[in-house]
C-alpha cells in the first residue's frame, strides 16, 4: 500500500479499555493525527478487520499501541501479528507494560477463575456445570473460541516490543510524545520506557516529607488526612517510594495514594519487593510482635504493591501456573 501517511494500529488485549479512551481524551490531537495518519486497525473506534492486517506486507505499519496483557490466544495471536507488521511496536499503558490488573489473576488458577466465574457464580441457573471450551461441537459443527490461557503475560512475554509508554492509562503528554517522536522520527534507545523518568515519584510528589515513623497503617478513609503532609508518614500506604515518577505526581496530589502504575524504576527488578524494603524500614519499632501486628494493618499487600506488575515480578516463578 503506497501513502505518504503514517500507517498506525491501536489494538487492546487483555484491557480494560481506559487505554483507548486516554487516546480519545486527547481531543484535538487525536484529529490531527487521523488527519495524519492512516489508522488501520482500532477496534474500539474505527471498523476493521484481521484478514486486513493478515493480508498487509511485514512492516507495512510504521507504528502499533498495543495496550492490555495477553490473556487468551487470540490476544497472542494478535500480538505476533502486529509484530510481524509493524516497524515499531510500543507497548501502551501498564497491562501491556508489565501484566497490569489483568496480572493480579496470577495469584489464582486458571480453575479457580472459571469456577468462581461459571460454577460457583450465584447468578446462574443452580445446577448449571456449563464452563466455555476452546473448542465445542453443536448441530454437527465446531465452534471455536480462544482459548484461556494458565496466566497473563505481559506484551514482551509474547514479542520483542520497541517502547513502553506506563500508565494506568497514560497521560494525555505521553500519547503526544510517542507519536511526535515517531512522526518526528527523534525515538530514544529501543527498550525504553518513554515519557517517564528515572526518578521515584516521592522526588516529584510536592507533599511535605519529614522523618517517617509508622506504628500503624490506615486505609484514606479511615483517618482524617493532612492535606499536605506525605502521605506514608500519616500510615497511608503510598508506593512512591517504589514508583517511577512522570505522572506528574496526579494521585498524590489529589491526596490518593500512589497505586505504582508508572512501574518499578530503572534497574528494579521486582515493584513489590522494592515497595515492601520502602514500608519496613519506616515501621517504628524493633519488636517483632508489634512490627507484625503493624504489618498486619497493611490490607492485601500483594495486591496493592503488585497491583500493576504481577507478570513481571520474581514471585511470578512461584505463584501457582
Ligand atoms: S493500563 Fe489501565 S487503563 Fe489501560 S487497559 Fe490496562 S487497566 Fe485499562
Ligand atoms: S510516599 Fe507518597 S505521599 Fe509521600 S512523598 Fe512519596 S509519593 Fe508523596
Ligand atoms: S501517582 Fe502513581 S498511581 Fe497515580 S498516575 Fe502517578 S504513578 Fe500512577
Amino acid at each position: 500500500m503506497a501513502s505518504d501517511k503514517l500507517q498506525i494500529a491501536l489494538y487492546w488485549g487483555a484491557a480494560c479499555g481506559g487505554c483507548d479512551v486516554a487516546v480519545l481524551d486527547t481531543d484535538a490531537f487525536i484529529l490531527d493525527v487521523a488527519a495524519a495518519a492512516d489508522i488501520r486497525l482500532w477496534p474500539i473506534a474505527v471498523d476493521g478487520k484481521y484478514a486486513d492486517v493478515e493480508a498487509m506486507e511485514d512492516g507495512e505499519l510504521d507504528l502499533t499501541l498495543f495496550n492490555g496483557a495477553v490473556r487468551n490466544s487470540e490476544n497472542e495471536h494478535i500480538a505476533k501479528l502486529l509484530r510481524a507488521k509493524s516497524k515499531l511496536l510500543v507497548a501502551f499503558g501498564s497491562c501491556a507494560h508489565l501484566g497490569g490488573i489483568p496480572g493480579l489473576a496470577n495469584l489464582t488458577s486458571r480453575e479457580e477463575i472459571l469456577t468462581a466465574a461459571y460454577l460457583a457464580n450465584p447468578s446462574l441457573e443452580r445446577g448449571n456445570k456449563t464452563v466455555p471450551l476452546a473448542e465445542s461441537g453443536a448441530n454437527g459443527r465446531t465452534l471455536t473460541i480462544p482459548s484461556f490461557y494458565r496466566r497473563v503475560y505481559k506484551l514482551d512475554d509474547i514479542v520483542p516490543v520497541d517502547y513502553y509508554v506506563p500508565g494506568c492509562p497514560p497521560a494525555f503528554d505521553q500519547v503526544k510524545a510517542v507519536v511526535q517522536a515517531v512522526v518526528g522520527g527523534d525515538l530514544p534507545a529501543v527498550g525504553s520506557v518513554v515519557g517517564a523518568s528515572d526518578k521515584a515519584l516521592c522526588d516529584d510528589c510536592t507533599r511535605v516529607k519529614s522523618e517517617k515513623r509508622i506504628k500503624h497503617f490506615y486505609r484514606p478513609w479511615q483517618i482524617m488526612m493532612d492535606p499536605e503532609a506525605c502521605l506514608l508518614e500519616q500510615g497511608i500506604l503510598c508506593a512512591g517510594p517504589a514508583t517511577r515518577s512522570g505522572c506528574g505526581a496526579r494521585c498524590t496530589s489529589s491526596g490518593i495514594p500512589c497505586r505504582g502504575c508508572y512501574g518499578p524504576l530503572p534497574d528494579v527488578v521486582d515493584q513489590g519487593a522494592k515497595l515492601l524494603s520502602a514500608i519496613v524500614s519506616v515501621i517504628d519499632s524493633q519488636d517483632p510482635e508489634e512490627i507484625e501486628r503493624i504489618v498486619d494493618g497493611l490490607p492485601d499487600f500483594a495486591g496493592f504493591a503488585y497491583r500493576f506488575s504481577m507478570p513481571a515480578s520474581l514471585l511470578q516463578m512461584s505463584v501457582r501456573q
